[in-house]
């Protein structure tokens, strides 16, 4: 399988063939075309198998038509640590590097200033932590109603913080129409009772 059989756009194409990947990973080829069809998708995949670029470049392909408008994110990446979160903001500037998209990172330990300047620029990518994300869902700064496609990353991980209730509350406040990604390395019952209630229909891929 080649990158170029998968779908992504020629802007995506050209930032993979910069970063230097001649193939896509496991997860890659069976993910990607999925997610540019619009379906959820399940992955069960640890990190290191190339599961960042699995989401992240059919997205960058699917944000390439529409607008964000201000306060109205468009995706929305949940990641369980700040240090994740930062990553997961440099594959997007990386692959992203011939779109014009707005990315912004909301996590906690910074002030909210600079967060709502971004947030009331219109974002296309925000990748936040679960915490701080309702901090300013609850400021009143942020409206998820406008959000195409939700990401949850490392749900194993958000369950051994304690994070699956703020989980919870997020996928209520995002439209019931939007795209769910959700990658797991391990599905304890606690994860497949997320999965059950909150994607629809999802493709599993296991690698
Ligand atoms: P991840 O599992 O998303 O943390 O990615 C692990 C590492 O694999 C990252 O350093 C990526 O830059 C790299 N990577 C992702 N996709 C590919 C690919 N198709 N070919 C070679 N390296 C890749």
């Amino acid at each position: 399988m080649a990158f170029t059989e998968l779908g992504l756009s020629d802007k995506v194409l050209q930032a993979v063939e910069s970063s230097g990947y001649t193939e896509p990973t496991p997860i890659q080829s069976q993910a990607i075309p999925h997610v540019l069809a619009r379906r959820d998708v399940l992955g069960i995949a640890q990190t290191g198998t190339g599961k960042t670029a699995a989401f992240t470049l059919p997205m960058l392909t699917l944000l390439e038509t529409g607008r964000a408008r201000a306060r109205m994110p468009r995706t929305l990446i949940l990641e369980p640590t700040r240090e994740l979160a930062a990553q997961v903001e440099e594959s997007f500037i990386r692959y992203g590097a011939n779109h014009r998209l707005n990315v912004a990172l909301i996590i906690g330990g910074v002030s909210f200033g600079d967060q709502d300047a971004k947030l009331m620029r219109g974002v296309d990518v925000l990748i936040a932590t679960p915490g701080r994300l309702l901090d300013h869902f609850e400021r009143g700064k942020l409206l998820l109603s406008g959000i195409e496609v939700l990401v949850i990353d490392e749900a194993d991980r958000m369950l051994d913080m304690g994070f699956i209730p703020d989980i919870e509350r997020i996928c209520r406040m995002v439209p019931f129409t939007r795209q769910t990604l959700f990658f797991s390395a391990t599905m304890p019952p606690e994860i497949q009772q997320l999965v059950d209630n909150f994607l629809s229909n999802p493709a599993r891929i296991e690698v």
